[in-house]
Formats: C-alpha cells, structure tokens, sequence
C-alpha cells in the first residue's frame, strides 16, 4: 500500500490551504484540477506549466494511486476488453465497444459483486471493494484515449453495467460522473451515461431527489417475483413493483431514460407467460426493453434463449408498441460480454 496521499482525495479548498502553505499562488489549483480531470493527467512530471520546484514539492507529499492496464484483449468484432491493476493489486475490467455510429464504454465500480447474480461471473468473486471515485474516472479517461487513438473516434457513451453495483458504491460513483460530464472534467453529455442497477430503490428515490445526471437500466430479467428471488437474492428484499414505483419517480423527477434489461435465460424466464407478464410490467410506464442473449459463463448452469423465442419477445413487444431492441452480443470470444467480467486480466477464460 502507498504512504502517500492521493492528491484527489483534496477537495478545492484543502488544495487551496496546501498551495498557500506550499508559498504557491492560487490559481496554480485551478491549473492542477485542469490536469486532472479535464486532461485526465495523473503524474506530476506530466503538468508542464508547473515548475520542476513545484512537481517536486508534489511529488514529496502527494500520489496517484492509479489503475494500471494490465492486459488488452481483442474480440473478432473490434471489442477491446482492458484488465487493469490496482494500487491494492486486485484486478478490474472496463470493455470498449465500438459500432457504426458510437464507441461505447462498459465501466466497473467495485472490484467483484456481493449481489450475488446466480447468472454473472462478477457475482463469483464476493470479495468486492468499492473503486475510489478516480478509479472509476481513470477507466473513462483510458477509454477516451483509446477510442481516439484505435478507432479514431471520441467516447461517445458509458454505461455503468461492468463489475459491481453501482448503487452500492453511490458516492464514488456520482462523484466520477460529475467529473466527467463537468466543468473541469470531460464535459461529456450526461444523456449518455446509463447506469445499470439490479434495483434498489431507496437508492433510486435518492439519485431521483438529487436530481442524478444520468439515465437508468433496471436488471429486471424476470418477470414474477418468485421466479426473480431465484436469479437475483436482492430481490427477496425488494420486490419488482418496489423498484419500479421508484424508477416512475426517477423518471418524473428527472426526465432520465428508464430501460429494463431483460436476460434471455432459455427455461428460466422466456415462457409465453413470461412475455405476457413482461408486457404489463410495461404499462403505463415510457420503458425501453433490450433483450440480451445469455453468454455462457462457464461453471453457471444457464444457456441462452434461442434466436427465435427472442425474436418473438422482439416482435410481441413491439407489437404493443413498447421500443424492444434485441442486444447485440459483443466480444462473448473474449469474455467481454455482458455478465461475463470477472477481474480475471483475461487469464482464466
Ligand atoms: S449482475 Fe451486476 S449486480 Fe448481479 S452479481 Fe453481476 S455485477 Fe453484481
């Protein structure tokens, strides 16, 4: 473990006390916060408009405890899966997902899952920490290099539906965003930052009264209680009428997208019932539905739906005049798929 302080955990006014102590003029903090978040720089060496005198001064008192990408994997479809390494040496992983009109990014907030998804390969590690507000930052900034330098394009979305829950690690969360939908920061529209939770709704009211700056995806992916108590323990404690009166709220309160995420688990949740509770779930509610095809993890005991019932999910949802979109799998050849993140580094698969 590092000794010193990461500089970020500073908040404006204790970097102003530092700089004046230091005999340093004060808009030198608003150059350093410039490096950091709307740059994205974390090494001293690097802010070329302060002196070796002062880099130095930093350097002696202050750190970066940054993530450290590990491994790169290519998917025949272009996805980039990164593993990076933390200061604590525990592994997480951030996937990049370019397509025809937009490169998307899947970020990580914890470093495994204690939710416990009988279905997700996150959900195997339950030795979850919370990733600090710059380690879910640094995935962001990593991402808008590569996007650039690989596709020659600008990160256009994020999804925040990598390892952990997001709602779990709240503060560090919304901390990040504003980071990088603000000023400094990467100023990146919040209409496109999607935060995918398995739906806990105290927390939901929350980011809804704090008026969040994102969009939100429910893992809904079941369409009765009981048969969701089996896939997802959250929900013995809160059911899907709960979660869903709070994301009518969320919605009201403000104006950010609602979308179910609905797994297409073949025998699990894919009957004619199911549909036609699906749907109703819908009523009276402005949702989006994606279906996802299953990846397989291996060691779960789960297989996807086959292309025809999803199909058929597509077009009976559609039917009823709910947007259904049949989610593309992308790179499933390197466990970059959705469900299948597991800190691995890209070893164990
Ligand atoms: S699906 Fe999401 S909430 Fe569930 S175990 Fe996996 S990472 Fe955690």
């Amino acid at each position: 473990m590092n000794e010193k302080t990461d500089i970020r955990q500073l908040i404006p006014t204790e970097l102003e006390a530092w700089f004046e102590a230091a005999d340093e003029k004060k808009f030198r903090v608003r150059q350093l916060l410039e490096w950091m978040w709307t740059k994205g720089i974390n090494d001293f060496n690097l802010m070329t408009n302060f002196s070796v005198e002062l880099r130095n001064k930093l350097t002696a008192e202050f750190d970066f405890q940054r993530i450290t990408l590990i491994n790169q994997q290519i998917s025949a479809d272009k996805t980039v899966k990164a593993a990076f390494r933390c200061y604590d040496n525990q592994v997480i992983e951030a996937v990049l997902i370019p397509s025809d009109d937009r490169v998307t990014v899947c970020i990580s907030v914890q470093t495994g899952c204690k939710m416990g998804c009988t279905f997700c390969a996150t959900g195997l590690n339950k030795q979850a920490r919370d990733l600090t507000f710059w380690e879910i930052f640094e995935q962001v900034a990593y991402s808008r290099r590569e996007a650039s330098l690989r596709f020659g394009a600008e990160l256009s979305n994020i999804v925040v539906m990598g390892m952990g829950e997001p709602f779990m690690n709240y503060e560090n969360l919304t901390r990040a965003i504003s980071l990088i939908s603000g000023t400094p920061g990467f100023g990146m529209s919040p209409s496109r930052i999607t935060v995918s939770t398995v739906g806990i709704p105290d927390m939901i009211l929350r980011a809804a009264d704090e008026d969040a700056k994102f969009n939100l995806a429910f893992s809904l992916h079941a369409s009765t209680d009981a048969e969701r108590n089996k896939i997802i323990p959250i929900n013995k404690k809160h059911k899907i009428d709960d979660v869903i009166d709070a994301l009518k709220y969320f919605q009201q309160q403000t104006g950010g997208d609602v979308t179910f995420e609905y797994l297409m688990l073949n025998g699990v949740n894919d009957s004619p019932d199911d549909l036609k509770r699906l749907i109703s779930l819908c009523c009276n509610f402005r949702v989006k539905v994606n279906l996802i095809p299953y990846n397989i993890v291996p060691g779960l005991p789960y297989k996807s739906s086959s292309d025809e019932i999803i199909d058929y999910f597509v077009a009976s949802l559609s039917k009823k005049g709910i947007i259904a979109i049949r989610r593309k799998s992308r790179g499933s050849d390197i466990a970059a798929a959705c469900g299948q993140l597991a800190g691995t580094g890209g070893k164990s698969y």
